[in-house]
């Protein structure tokens, strides 16, 4: 209470305003104005369906489904790009909340399973260097929209980076696959063997990182249902 009743202080001296169309923010809105949230590139579920970029040649333990929630274009390069390099940790968990958090409670219809929620994991000296985990931020927003529905979630990391790869830009998708095998491992956090987990992420390009932390969950929690939610999809 007292820390909100500051920020109303800090913020009537120097407002904040939005990332993307520079508007003074209501004190209801951070990072981004409900404007330019609304006006996002989102993929809809039939788009998504014809550009599931994990759908194709890739060998892997099957993950249950596959969702990116908005275009990598525009505007989304420049909350992705804020989120990773520019300290924005609010931005994240905004983004979460408004795009990822529909996509969890939409799967989570007519279930009555425990649920998970995990993010993908930055290795060590990335998250000093940046001060936090962007998929953590957005996962945590994602969290906080899932519970503001009534629905009983939690976070737990289940992920950490083993070795530091090479950056994957300028790989074809087979490396891409190859390059992530042994970079993941799960961590001895424990879920109930039902769950469904959530795992998140920034952004994808052939989504092998996801598919495969998908298959590092499922052998440490071979029960569990595994779905995959990423904010942008580069197409
Ligand atoms: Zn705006």
């Amino acid at each position: 209470m007292f820390s909100r009743g500051l920020s109303f202080l800090t913020r009537a001296v120097f407002p904040q305003r939005c990332l993307q169309c520079n508007v003074v923010l209501s004190v209801l809105e951070q990072s981004l104005c409900q404007f330019c949230l609304c006006s996002a590139p989102q993929i809809d579920s039939i788009a998504a369906q014809r550009t599931n970029v994990l759908s194709s040649t890739l060998p892997t333990a099957k993950p249950t489904s596959f969702r990116s929630a908005l275009y990598f274009t525009g505007p989304v390069e420049i909350y992705c790009y804020s989120l990773k390099y520019g300290g924005n940790y609010t931005l994240g968990v905004v983004l979460g909340k408004y795009f990822l958090s529909p996509l969890i409670l939409k799967t989570l219809e007519g279930q009555r399973r425990p649920v998970v929620v995990t993010a993908m994991p930055v290795h060590l000296w990335r998250r000093f260097k940046r001060g936090y985990n962007q998929s953590e931020a957005l996962a945590r927003g994602a969290l906080q929209g899932v519970r503001e529905a009534g629905i009983d979630v939690h976070y737990r990391t289940l992920l950490k980076k083993t070795a530091h790869r090479k950056s994957q830009i300028h790989f074809d998708p087979f490396h891409r696959w190859s390059n992530t095998k042994g970079a993941l491992q799960a961590t001895k956090k424990r879920v109930p063997k039902d769950a469904l987990i959530f795992i998140i992420d920034d952004t994808v390009t052939t989504g092998s990182s996801l598919m495969r932390a998908a298959e590092v969950v499922l052998q440490a929690h071979p029960k569990a249902e595994v779905h995959l939610l990423a904010l942008a999809q580069e197409l």
